[in-house]
């Protein structure tokens, strides 16, 4: 764990008890803060003081006292509007920041020259954090991973020279962490989303472009026009930019054509690795991740040979793209986290000839905007709530059929991809949430994993998850 030293002998009022909140709240009692956490959730609060956090509704609190609020990512600090907590703060005129802004406080105090890489973007955020990460181990290195990917940063190691801190930040920490100053900031692309949260799309973006706009030195995807201002505004405004691009060659930076990656060096560019056969990297999604990944080693002294090694054994994320099991010349693909058709399009864009299977709980639009990649589907399994409509958007384009539950479908595509004879994928990217059959994407994914493994004569490449 990292004690968070920086509020020692001072009031903190911490709210958001959840996973992220309860380590902070944590990282805060260790390092000596007088902390006052609290959270809607009754459940939260009681086991936050079954582990010494000590808790009082904030409603109650002298907040002329406190030197800061510590919010948890997931309460709103503008949109759709304030949480009270936030008002309260704001009346009392103390600051409101998050676990990110304790960690780069922490790290500026303990170890400031400790490779720290941050990473944001719309899209492929989990991917490219991973992979970094995964490069730097496999290459020796003493690596940090956490953040928005799941392990909260105050739990990690504490920062110590030589040690690498990979960090996933989603716009929501990155608004509660007003002196973010990673050693490599990585802005992979910006697309409208999550606009509940943030009002505009200028407002996203202004977030997302902190991130960067503190960086030593910043990795921007300039494929987007919103991102590609941004590139240009920070680095007049003094921050060493390299720019990646999955399809433009660029001056300075990592740019793809098709699988293959150049990086380019004043002005003259060289062919750096090539991702064809790297099963887990497929995708000109995957090519931009993987010009970030480049850009921010080199960026760190990783050596172009230790990054390409990295690249090559990188096992892939789980429910992204994920290849699970091998019957001869198919493949089957876990992509459970694709839960709307925009995030399924990548994935069926990625391979030609695809037994689908797809559905769940549908979301607003369908999968209508999938139609000009509908001539990759070989044959459609449909299952949940959504099947009749996506039936129906199919039609006469696509055969399908209407399996119903998950194992079913992985039945028949297994039984029709074997009967098939070519090369292919069976790939689960439901476009769908899962709410509907299964708890959540990861447990809806682990069955297809564990169904993939029912079928005879399939090679796993993963472990299944029976009795865990
Ligand atoms: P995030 O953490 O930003 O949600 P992930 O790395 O978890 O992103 O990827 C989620 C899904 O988004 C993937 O399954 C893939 O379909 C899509 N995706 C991944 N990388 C990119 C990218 N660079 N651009 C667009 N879509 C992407």
């Amino acid at each position: 764990m990292i004690r968070a030293t920086t509020f020692s002998g001072k009031h903190v009022a911490v709210f958001g008890l959840g996973g992220s909140g309860q380590a902070t709240a944590q990282a805060l009692v260790a390092g000596g803060a007088n902390v006052t956490a609290w959270d809607d959730n009754p459940d939260t609060v009681a086991r936050a003081s079954a582990q010494a956090v000590p808790t009082a509704d904030l409603r109650g609190i002298d907040w002329s006292a406190q030197a800061a609020l510590v919010l948890s990512p997931g309460v709103p600090l503008t949109h759709p509007k304030p949480h009270w907590t936030v008002d309260l703060a704001r009346t009392a005129g103390i600051e409101i920041i998050g676990d990110i802004e304790l960690f780069v406080r922490e790290r500026r105090v303990q170890a400031p020259d400790c490779p720290f890489i941050a990473i944001t973007g719309t899209n492929g955020k989990s991917t490219t954090t991973a992979l970094i990460a995964h490069i730097l181990r496999a290459s020796g290195r003493d690596t940090q991973l956490g953040g928005n990917i799941g392990t909260a940063v105050l739990t990690l190691e504490p920062p110590k020279a030589e040690r690498y801190f990979v960090v996933e930040c989603s716009s929501y920490q990155i608004d509660l962490a007003p002196t973010l100053d990673p050693s490599v900031g990585i802005l992979l692309n910006l697309t409208p989303d999550h606009l509940d949260r943030h009002g505009t799309m200028q407002h996203y973006a202004g977030i997302k472009e902190r991130l960067v706009a503190g960086s030593r030195t910043a990795v921007v995807g300039v494929d987007d026009t919103f991102s590609s201002l941004i590139a240009d505004r920070i680095e007049r405004a003094g921050v060493v930019v390299r720019r990646i691009s999955k399809r433009n060659v660029v001056a300075d930076g990592v740019y793809a054509e098709g699988s293959r990656i150049y990086a380019t060096n004043g002005g003259t560019s060289s062919l750096f690795v090539d991702l064809n056969g790297i099963d887990t990297l497929k995708g000109s999604h995957n090519a931009q991740n993987a010009t970030a990944a480049i850009a921010a080693c080199l960026e760190v002294g990783i050596a172009p040979e230790e990054i390409c090694q990295g690249l090559r054994s990188f096992p892939g994320l789980k429910h992204r793209m994920q290849p699970v099991g091998r019957r001869g010349q198919v493949v089957f693909v876990n992509d459970s986290k694709a839960t709307n058709a925009d995030a399924a399009a990548p994935a069926l864009s990625s391979y030609d000839r695809i037994f689908w299977i797809a559905g769940g709980l549908p979301k607003e639009g369908g999968i209508a905007s999938l139609a000009p990649l509908f001539p990759r589907i070989v044959k459609s399994y449909l299952i949940g709530e959504a099947a009749p409509a996506f039936a129906a958007t199919l039609g006469d384009a696509v055969p399908y059929e209407i399996s119903g539950t998950l194992e079913r479908a992985v039945a028949h595509a297994g039984a029709d991809s074997a009967a098939d004879g070519r090369a292919a994928v069976v790939m689960l990217s439901p476009a769908c949430a899962s709410f509907d059959q299964y708890k959540n994407f990861e447990v809806r994914g682990d069955a297809f994993v564990d169904h993939v493994a029912m079928l005879d004569g399939v090679s796993m490449l993963v472990e299944t998850n029976k009795g865990n």
